[in-house]
């Protein structure tokens, strides 16, 4: 069963590895979007470390509708209502038990990668973080590694395609050839999901 510290610990490693990661991160939304997704979003989950640690909220679906909320409130950028929304209907999903099982949260995440769709009008193809996500989602129920890789192989497989949603659709065919950022901070975070299982 994983409990609230489960998630805290989710959140601070991908704190730490979108720190680690963030100049790649503004570097893959140079070509194709105004080279700050990196920078976004590492304001975005420090604050969201620094918050969880204050507060400590003591159910999983209260860490991550705290971890959503402080996401929407310090992210200017696309990225922080989506991921924010990511989170918190993820978190609100999980309800108020104080463990859930791994079911429980594939099938919460699932729920927070619908509401990414419906806000942002993404779906899989678009070269968005959905491409990543969606997978992710998919191989959850096989366990945190196998959703990891799949995160990983669905970020690498945005380079060939035309972007359709966000700034990078502004480009057409320009768009072509380039890894999308959003993509690859999702799968930091699956990857950090995997990390946290340990
Ligand atoms: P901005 O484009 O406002 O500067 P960021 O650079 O932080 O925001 O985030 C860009 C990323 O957000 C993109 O690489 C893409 O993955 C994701 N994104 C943008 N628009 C959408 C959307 N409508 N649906 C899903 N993801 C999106
Ligand atoms: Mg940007
Ligand atoms: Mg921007």
């Amino acid at each position: 069963m994983l409990d609230a510290d489960f998630f805290r610990r989710w959140m601070t490693v991908t704190a730490a590895s979108v720190e680690r990661e963030a100049e790649h991160l503004t570097a893959l939304d140079s070509p194709i979007g105004d080279a700050d997704h990196g920078s976004n979003l590492q304001r975005g989950f420090t604050a969201v470390a620094a918050t969880l640690e204050k507060e400590a909220p003591d159910t999983p679906g209260a860490v991550l509708t705290l971890a959503g909320r402080q996401l929407i409130s310090t992210v200017g950028g696309a990225s922080g209502p989506l991921y924010g929304t990511l989170l918190r209907r993820t978190g609100k999903a999980l309800g108020d038990a104080g463990e859930v099982s791994e079911e429980q949260l594939a099938e919460a995440l699932r729920a927070g990668v619908e509401a990414v769709m419906t806000l942002g009008g993404a779906a899989p193809g678009d070269k968005t973080m959905i491409d990543t996500l969606v997978p992710a989602v998919d191989a959850l129920g096989t366990g945190f590694a196998a959703a990891r890789t799949a995160a990983e192989q669905g970020a690498l497989a945005t380079t060939p395609l035309q972007a359709r949603k966000g700034r990078a659709s502004y480009l057409g065919e320009r768009s072509i050839g380039h890894q999308d950022p959003g993509a690859t901070s999702a799968a930091l975070l699956i990857a950090a999901l995997a990390e946290a299982a340990g």
